[in-house]
């Protein structure tokens, strides 16, 4: 592992460290699981998210004390699970720019925007790299810890079924697992749950639901929102269920936000595609098979405009597969 990485931790008295924006259980996962190690090493911490814990992650040990707008002065800032600086959001404050900057990914769209950069697109969630890190310190997880990291590698890899569970994610589940952390409480808290409100949305979602040549996309507005009580713009993992549909090679859903002037876009992609450079030429990132982006514009324009670009990336990359 770079030394510069292991250098900039070791030499840190008092620690910020940051996940992104809209967090989902690795940005949680990692940011606490890390949180809890540098106590350990007698760290000051302070862990912060621009946006709250999302309900369902409030099991987690710790989460507590994550604060939305960091207070005070550090003499080191971690960024866990962004691919850009701008997924930091307000909790990255203009004061914390001059500081040296550890940037924790996996994603490969991973800007290097670090003063050092401890980023792996193979791994399947940052919370793994963040167990790598521990292990290369040699740092005891103790079971707050493992329970934070698992949470982490579940979540991201949606319970090992993602091409990412590779031999070195069960591996370190393994471990994790051994040091104290619930798998089936993991499960039941963040795979196996959803507010009813949730499950309401899919079914006003669902309908609209549309098949374009090997794309399945669909829309949620601001009104199915409201109409469903929801106030969060995540969509419950709906884009990946979409998937499920034997038509689809890859699926879409558009969420309406911030009064119709932005889309969230998120994509999802069978093995063999990619929907990164997509959403990185739209201003977001991912990785290959998941991938994200917001975009200014209202719905309908917005939509036209992205599985414009989408179906004609899926055609380069056919013609590429059937010039090799
Ligand atoms: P999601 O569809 O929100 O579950 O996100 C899928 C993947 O894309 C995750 O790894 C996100 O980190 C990434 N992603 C989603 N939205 C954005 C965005 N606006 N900017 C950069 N990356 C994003
Ligand atoms: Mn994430
Ligand atoms: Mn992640």
């Amino acid at each position: 592992m770079d030394t510069a990485v292991l250098d900039l931790i070791r030499r840190s008295r008092r620690v910020l460290a940051i996940c992104h924006v809209g967090p989902d259980g690795d940005a949680i996962g990692s940011l606490l699981g890390l949180g809890w190690a540098l106590k350990a090493m007698g760290k000051e911490v302070t862990l912060a998210c621009a946006d709250p814990v999302p309900p369902f992650y409030r099991y987690l040990p710790g989460q507590g004390e994550i604060v939305r707008r960091p207070e005070g002065m550090f003499d080191l800032v971690i960024s866990l699970d962004c691919s850009d600086k701008e997924r930091l959001g307000d909790a990255y404050r203009e004061e914390y720019h001059a500081l040296p900057l550890l940037n924790i990914d996996h994603h490969v769209t991973n800007q290097y925007f670090g003063t050092a950069n401890l980023v792996d697109p193979e791994a399947a969630s940052t919370a793994e790299i963040v167990f790598l890190l521990l292990d290369e310190l040699g740092l005891p997880i103790d079971p707050p810890m493992a329970q934070c990291l698992l949470t982490g590698i579940v979540t991201d890899t949606r319970g090992f079924r993602t091409a990412s569970s590779t031999p070195r994610v069960l591996a370190i589940a393994n471990r994790l697992m051994a040091a104290g952390a619930s798998l089936p409480e993991i499960v039941s808290r963040t795979l196996e749950r959803r507010p009813l409100a949730m499950i309401r949305l899919w079914g006003q979602a669902l309908p609209g639901a549309q098949l374009r040549g090997k794309i399945l996309w669909t829309e949620i507005t601001e009104a199915m929102r409201a109409e469903a009580g929801l106030t969060t713009v995540d969509d419950g993992g709906l884009v990946n269920f979409l998937l499920t549909a034997e038509e689809a090679e890859v699926a879409v859903v558009f969420s309406e936000k911030n009064g119709g002037q932005e889309v969230e876009v998120s994509f999802r992609a069978r093995p063999g595609w990619d929907v990164a450079q997509v959403a990185l030429s739209l201003g977001g990132g991912g990785h290959m098979l998941a991938s994200g982006a917001t975009v200014r514009g209202g719905l309908a324009e917005v939509r036209e405009r992205v599985l414009a670009l989408l179906e004609e990336s899926l055609a380069a990359q056919e013609r590429a597969r059937r010039e090799t």
